[in-house]
């Protein structure tokens, strides 16, 4: 295995006694971030799965341990799993920090820099990914608000698109460039899942299916890619640097920008043109940027401030992984904006 990859531990055919009664017992044990390999019936091919890039995002750990405690037969092809923010995850109180206090998002360190300790595993896990030569990479996460399952891609290619069937009904095309891992792995198709609310036990559901029907399969390239709703990704909405931002059902004396505390019931439905989605203090200015992929801010576009301060939708807009938990809404972004595909290609 490449250098680089060394931070993370390798365990080959994990015991019964490495993976412990349950997933946090796994996590204690690997006590860092591990790639665990299982040998399949074809040991030429290898289907790698991502997962706990985020330390609040336990559902895809959850399931690869199920996984692994409860397979019987060898899978299709060789398996690995990369479990990565093990010790975020396990800062008290658990599975609560996305993050190492003081250290950058990892899943936006994925093109560089490479050279501080979110970076450094960054370049590990690409390094093992690199090495193992998967024919496919799948990174499973979960997100903070109301959000049914969906897979985010690239591209809008037959290996993206049947992988996002095995996971979910629903595909994001994005061409924004965040960091992201699926943007980093260039050497196989490669999906992000956003399997569901974590904590919930349905989003381990969603994540273990999803697992068992990637391994199961001789053939990844006879999965039927069919009726996936597909969306574009136009813009990713942050409020602005510097702004204080509370989630509420009313205005919020301290804050610059409150959004309100049910935002996240609009995700994945076309809001009504001047839908109200906070409120602003005369005084903040202009409260959100809206970046689309070629970096222009479309915020202007998508919203407005009326004259009693309440930010409304300009025209009507899909959004998608609106939060309500504020220090995701800070630490990374309010939502995205999608259009559905009517003509993928
Ligand atoms: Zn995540």
């Amino acid at each position: 295995m490449n250098a680089g990859a060394g931070l993370l531990r390798a365990i080959d055919e994990p015991s019964p006694a490495e993976l412990g009664p349950d997933f946090t017992g796994m996590l204690e044990r690997l006590g860092g971030p591990a790639i665990l390999r299982v040998a399949g019936r074809d040991r030429r091919r290898c289907r790698l799965v991502v997962t706990l890039l985020h330390g609040n995002e336990p559902s895809g750990a959850a399931a690869v341990h199920a996984w692994l405690r409860e397979r019987r037969v060898p899978p299709a092809v060789d398996a690995a799993f990369v479990i990565a923010s093990v010790s975020a995850a396990l800062l008290a109180p658990r599975f609560t920090h996305r993050l190492l206090p003081g250290t950058r998002d990892l899943n936006r360190c994925f093109l560089g820099p490479f050279d501080d300790a979110s970076g450094e595993l960054a370049a590990a896990i690409l390094a093992a990914i690199e090495a193992a030569r998967p024919e496919c990479v799948v990174d499973i996460h979960n997100n903070t608000g109301r959000n049914p399952p969906y897979a985010i891609g690239t591209g809008l290619d037959r290996p993206r698109l049947r992988l996002a069937a095995l996971f979910a009904h629903r595909y994001i095309h994005s061409e924004l460039r965040i960091g992201s891992l699926m943007e980093a792995a260039a050497t196989a198709p490669c999906i992000t899942v956003e399997c569901g609310r974590a904590g919930d036990p349905e989003s381990v559901g969603v994540a273990q299916r999803g697992i068992e029907r990637l391994l199961a399969s001789d053939d990844i390239e006879a999965i039927p890619a069919d009726g996936l709703d597909i969306l574009h990704s136009m813009v990713r909405v942050r409020a602005r640097d510097g702004l204080r931002l509370a989630v509420s059902d009313a205005r919020h004396p301290d804050a610059d920008l409150t959004v309100t505390h049910d935002i996240d019931r609009h995700n994945f439905e076309r809001l009504a043109a001047d839908t109200v989605l906070g409120w602003v203090e005369p005084e903040a200015g202009w409260p959100v940027e809206a970046h689309d992929a070629t970096g222009r801010d479309r915020s202007r576009d998508l919203f407005y401030v009326d004259g009693d301060g309440h930010l409304r939708a300009r025209g009507s807009w899909i959004p998608i992984m609106m939060t309500t938990d504020p220090v995701i809404a800070r630490q990374d972004c309010l939502f995205y904006v999608v259009e559905p595909l009517t003509h993928p290609t």
